[in-house]
């Protein structure tokens, strides 16, 4: 027979902090393993950074189709409670009984909401497309791009006009309540897993490679965006300022990176990442000259075959050098970037219609309300007992090493259901 207070720890769920492919994957796991989840996203929609890229490599295959099918077994699965706009304000008790305070900002739009759009056509306000790293803008009231899950609108309050309530007008359902409040919610959870992930490396701290001062710079990040589809050219890739397609692209590996004045360490993902870009830039673009500079090309593992395939398919041109340095020619626009070409022992200039910086990942492992050992670099290393980080927040990870990852935290977190206090 279970004692009383064992059979309470097992009525406690998982929580979950972070909503993407980390976090999913760890509330899917643990849920169709029996667990209760209850999986918290400080956005307006799950996904993280993987919904907002055009593919993934090694596969090349579409992000949204593995987002949907993740989204279907969540949908699915009545024992996984989401919480979007959602963070975690403190932490307290100890494994299998501790106490989560989630503070969650007012979305100002219901489930009612139909996606009709009529709010939308209204709207008289226009934000920056944060979604699409803020190329372009979309309405106040908005969803935060067409798959989003869940399927809602949202309203970004602080950008509308004083007593507008043109929306809420045109909504027929009633599903917009302009007077929703921040709410706070009180769990009890059994144990806890920290999938808060990355962000981008701030590339204007790196002052030498022009980003923000010359519009044809450009991050990875960014170029995710510009090759989708849904994203802010339809999918074409053209220069941001005059809208002409690049001739010439040049990528810049470790913009920041191994760099002890930025992020000192390498994020593993960002060459194989430029490589999958490079193969974006080709199909696009037939005859572009395409031209990486690095100082390493780091494909770990099997990514090596992906690499060897991609340089050899899409003409690329290598350069074993990191570049110092990157100008704009004031007539043309066009860039100019100087680097050493190690191999050849000589320093040369070239000049290129687009530069794409390939900027490392910060972990987003600041601000949580959880006493955490902390990296030299950010990255969580431990928890206290109970508490288990997952994912980019632990250390750099492409998409199947983090999903394993997520796997192998989800069964940590499990233990402090079943066994009261687990232990790492
Ligand atoms: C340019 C680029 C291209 C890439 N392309 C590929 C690729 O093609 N294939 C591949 O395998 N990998 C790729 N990667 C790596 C991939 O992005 C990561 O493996 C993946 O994003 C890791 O997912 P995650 O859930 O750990 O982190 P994230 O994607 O960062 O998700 C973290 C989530 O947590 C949320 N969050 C953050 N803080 C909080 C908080 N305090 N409270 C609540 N929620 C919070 C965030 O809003 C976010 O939704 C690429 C990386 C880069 C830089």
């Amino acid at each position: 027979m279970p004692s009383p207070e064992s059979s309470s720890r097992e009525r406690a769920p998982i929580l979950v902090v972070g909503g993407g492919i980390t976090g999913l994957t760890c509330a899917i796991e643990a849920a169709e393993a029996g667990n209760p989840v209850v999986l918290i996203e400080k956005s307006a929609y799950l996904g993280g950074h993987v919904a907002a890229f055009h593919r993934y490599f090694p596969k090349l295959c579409p992000p949204p189709c593995g987002l949907e099918i993740n989204t279907r077994r969540l949908h699915n699965n009545p024992k996984i409670e989401i919480l979007t706009l959602a963070e975690l304000e403190s932490l307290s008790g100890s494994p299998g009984n501790y106490q989560a305070v989630v503070r969650t900002a007012p979305r100002f739009v219901k489930e009612s909401c139909t996606l009709c759009g009529a709010c939308t056509a209204v709207c008289p306000t226009q934000v920056p497309d944060l979604f699409n790293c803020g190329i372009g803008k979309k309405k106040a009231i908005h969803r935060p791009y067409p798959m989003a899950f869940p399927l809602q609108f949202r309203i970004d309050r602080s950008a509308c006009p004083q007593g507008c309530r043109l929306c809420a007008d045109a909504c027929k359902f009633g599903a917009i309540d302009l007077d929703q409040r921040p709410a706070k919610k009180t769990l009890r959870v059994a144990s806890v897993v920290l999938a808060t992930g990355w962000e981008p490396y701030d590339a204007g701290k790196i002052d030498n490679l022009g980003f923000g001062r010359f519009p044809h710079v450009v991050t990875n990040v960014m170029l995710e965006r510009m090759a989708a589809p849904d994203g802010p050219t339809g999918g074409r890739i053209l220069r941001p300022s005059d809208g002409k397609p690049p001739r010439s692209v040049a990528f810049v590996q470790c913009a920041g990176s191994r760099d002890r004045n930025h992020l000192p360490y390498c994020s593993g993902v960002c060459c194989t990442a430029s490589l999958k870009q490079a193969t974006y830039i080709r199909e696009q673009y037939p005859e572009a000259t395409i031209t990486v500079f690095y100082i390493d090309l780091r494909t770990p593992g099997h990514l090596e075959d992906f690499a060897a395939k991609t340089v050899a398919a899409n003409q690329l041109e290598l350069i074993k050098g990191k570049a110092g340095k990157v100008e704009q020619d004031t007539e043309t626009g066009n860039l100019l970037v100087t680097a050493e070409d190690v191999l050849k022992g000589r320093k040369s200039t070239r000049e290129y219609d687009l530069v794409v910086l390939a900027v490392g990942m910060v972990p987003q492992s600041s601000g949580l309300p959880i006493n955490l050992l902390i990296d030299e670099f950010g990255f969580v290393s431990s928890g206290p007992p109970g508490v288990y980080a997952s994912g980019c927040v632990k250390r750099p990870a492409e998409v199947a090493a983090s999903i394993r990852d997520a796997t192998g935290a989800a069964l940590k977190a499990m233990r402090n259901r079943t066994n009261g206090a687990g232990h790492e």
